[in-house]
């Protein structure tokens, strides 16, 4: 019931100083520089986090949960994350969603898979909808989805410029928008449209059009994978310019199948050399889903899987590139996804109040414990949590 993380230099994200932090249930309930609890309590468990960094759990807007892929046919499909390999990752809260498969994979498989995780330790949410327009839901309407099922605070992803999408026109996404935007209002959730960006001629055109010619807020959006392409980039770079926000896809390397993208920590660098807003910028793992790769004419040549442990490796290389501190660096996966999200102040950060999702590093960024409502679930890099059937 009680936890006491002792002497740990805390960056909440704002750096705070060496500090304890105590928990009691699922909350923090005192950040201070020194607790002492009286012996009369009862049992405590005490992690001693002298000489390493304390900070808020991960928040990953953007996983396949429940399996995703299938784009080289039904063997293809990958299978439901485990609680371990989010936790190990330093992930406590989640966002599942579906994408290209919205035939054999359901919404109501989503959030049941979401349940079981919540259920297992961690917390979880889930986006409606999958790849297409009109697009898979529970009550046939993103709006009735948004104001009846508690866990969807969104839509997505929902496929724009990609040869996998059904090529949506302007109204198309407008009026899909419109639904989420009612439908959020109505339920109080921030009723996200969570695009996926595909690599096609497109870009992020069709979400400029919806923005200049309707009245949706520009937050409503959130384009993912924009880094997938230098000028898909730097469109998205006009996008945040314009008031929007703009999710990075962690472990995306320019390699042989895309020699044109852009690694998170070049992504940040080339954004806060914009001078850019960088607390409206956020970064996913796009784990568990499928990695097809294309030739030149669309055909398949390999299928890969996605892991969500690339999203704690591209954030940590974006400190150790210097390209921002450690307490900035960590927003992009905390606080910043929080806001989005709304999700604040419970999640994103460690204050008296918020949920207890903590994450303790060692001086290498090294992820060695994990807390997630008040429970280890990782501790000196091994889970000691698992799910129900791992
Ligand atoms: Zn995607």
């Amino acid at each position: 019931m009680f936890s006491l993380i002792k002497n740990g230099e805390v960056f909440a994200p704002k750096p705070s100083g060496r500090k304890d932090i105590l928990a009691v249930g699922e909350k923090i309930v005192s950040v201070r520089d020194k607790i002492d609890l009286p012996a009369w309590l009862g049992p405590v468990t005490e992690v001693d986090a002298s000489g390493h960094y304390v900070v808020p759990g991960f928040i990953d807007q953007h996983v396949h949960i429940a399996g995703g892929g299938g784009e080289g046919g039904p063997v293809t499909r990958t299978p439901e994350i485990t609680l371990s390999t989010l936790t190990t990752a330093g992930i406590t809260t989640v966002v599942g969603l579906l994408g290209v498969d919205g035939i054999t994979r359901s919404v109501a498989g989503l959030l049941a898979k979401a349940r079981a995780l919540e259920t297992e330790g961690i917390t979880s949410y889930i986006f409606t909808g999958a790849y297409e327009i009109p697009t898979r839901t529970f009550t046939g309407s993103i709006r009735s989805d948004l104001f009846l099922i508690d866990k969807v605070i969104g839509v997505g992803e929902i496929a724009i410029s990609d040869h996998r999408s059904v090529q949506p026109t302007p109204e198309m996404l407008s009026v899909l928008a419109s639904e989420a935007r009612v439908g959020g209002l109505l339920g109080n959730k921030p009723g996200i449209v969570h695009l996926h960006v595909g690599e096609g001629n497109q870009g992020l055109n069709p979400l400029f059009e919806v923005i200049s010619n309707t009245d949706i807020p520009v937050a409503q959006f959130v384009p993912t994978h924009i880094n997938r392409l230098s000028g898909l980039f730097e469109e998205a770079a006009e996008f945040l310019k314009s008031g929007g926000y703009i999710d990075l896809t962690a472990g995306i390397t320019p390699d042989n199948s895309s020699p044109g993208s852009v690694e998170v920590y070049e992504a940040v660098g080339r954004l806060a050399n914009k001078g850019l807003d960088l607390s409206r910028v956020t970064v996913s793992s796009d784990g568990n889903g499928s990695m097809p790769q294309f030739d030149m004419n669309g055909n398949l040549t390999a299928v890969g899987i996605g892991s969500v442990k690339v999203l704690w490796n591209d954030v940590q290389k974006v400190v150790n590139e210097n390209i921002l501190p450690l307490q900035t660096a960590i927003t992009l996966i905390t606080s910043n996804v929080a806001a989005v999200l709304r999700l604040s102040p419970r999640k994103g950060v460690i204050t008296e109040g918020s949920d207890a999702d903590i994450v303790i590093l060692d001086r290498n960024l090294r992820i060695k414990t994990v807390m997630a409502r008040g429970k280890i679930m990782v501790e000196n890099e091994k889970p000691v949590a698992r799910g129900y059937f791992e």
